[in-house]
């Protein structure tokens, strides 16, 4: 299984992280080396800017979670890395619960699942 975050539309919720039951999630500073460790393609890299429509979507929404900070403190803030993809069970638990409708998985056939914010 193949797993990547589009960065950019991240907003550091950090929903997939709580519920992926096999960690293959991990959440990092925004300004670290390492936020883009994992397969994204280069056009869903963190390159520094949010995506503006996610942002006006979520920027002022008081739900308990830090949107779009550098660190991830307090259960949210930072990006998500899909550090651990191979691990991926498809329980597909993440798609639904993705803010940013931001994570790809493609699986061993080569087929592709988005996440849809429920
Ligand atoms: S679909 Fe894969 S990456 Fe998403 S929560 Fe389930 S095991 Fe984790
Ligand atoms: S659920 Fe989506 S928007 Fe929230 S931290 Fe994970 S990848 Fe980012």
């Amino acid at each position: 299984m193949k797993v990547w975050v589009n960065k950019p539309k991240c907003t550091g919720c950090a929903h997939c992280f709580d519920v992926c039951p096999v960690a293959v999630f991990q959440m990092k500073d925004r300004s670290g080396s390492d936020a883009n460790a994992d397969v994204a393609p280069p056009e869903q890299q963190w390159k520094g800017a949010s995506d503006p429509a996610v942002k006006a979507k979520w920027e002022g929404v008081s739900d308990g979670h830090r949107h779009f900070q550098d660190k991830y403190e307090e259960r949210s803030g930072g990006l998500s890395v899909a550090v651990n993809g191979e691990a991926c069970i498809l329980c597909q638990a993440c798609l639904v619960e993705c803010e940013g409708e931001c994570i790809t998985i493609v699986d061993d056939n080569s087929q592709q699942y988005q996440s849809i914010y429920k």
